[in-house]
């Protein structure tokens, strides 16, 4: 049966193996052109440059032309290197998961409302971000929500993180178009890494 409205994009497979990814992407386009390619298994607890790893090892083996989707990765740090290596889509729980429990990604790093230095701070989340929380609310009040256990300070917090990714993507596309990528890239990820709360 032919759905014209849905893309069906298989999924490549094949842990940290070499063989088995570069098995298993060979595998998949000799079966059909397909509108996109997948990219499972990754950021399931491997390392890092474990994840690069198969990233750039599948990068020549899919198609051009077609869109990549890496599943389920959702950090502004890692959605920076994968599309350094070729991605076009990401999706993830992260953005939410992480503004339920208090956490909110900007672009001085990762902010915790839930630290006391926040209590009577009247600065938004993150200066640069024009999203609904940051346009309308302070710090010191989206940690009072989050102290009150008010869902107003989750949904925020979710809220701010979600537009602050489709954000950080919007500004790769244009570096990309600009021909400016490298230098993008590598300016976010020094900003990220240098935050006092990375590691939060
Ligand atoms: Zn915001």
């Amino acid at each position: 049966m032919k759905h014209e409205s849905q893309a069906l994009f298989p999924i490549v497979q094949g842990g940290i193996h070499p063989q088995l990814r570069r098995d298993a992407a060979r595998a998949i386009r000799g079966m059909h052109d397909w509108p996109g390619i997948a990219i499972g298994g990754l950021s399931v607890g491997e390392s890092k440059p474990d994840m690069y790893a198969m990233l750039e090892l599948l990068h020549p083996e899919l198609p051009y032309e077609r869109p990549r989707y890496l599943m389920g990765v959702g950090f502004p740090e890692d959605l920076i290197e994968g599309v350094r290596r070729g991605v076009d889509l990401f999706d993830c729980v992260a953005p939410t998961r992480m503004g339920r429990n208090g956490t909110a990604f900007t672009s001085a790093g990762r902010l915790n409302i839930k630290r006391a230095e926040y209590r009577t701070d009247d600065r938004p989340l993150d200066e640069s971000c024009d999203c609904a929380a940051c346009s309308r609310f302070s710090r010191g009040y989206l940690r009072h929500l989050y102290i009150s256990d008010e869902i107003l300070g989750l949904r925020l917090l979710s809220l701010h993180n979600v537009h602050f990714l489709v954000s950080l993507m919007r500004g790769a596309r244009n570096a990309i178009t600009a021909d400016a990528f490298d230098s993008w890239a590598s300016e976010w990820l020094q900003r990220l890494a240098s935050a006092p709360e990375s590691q939060t």
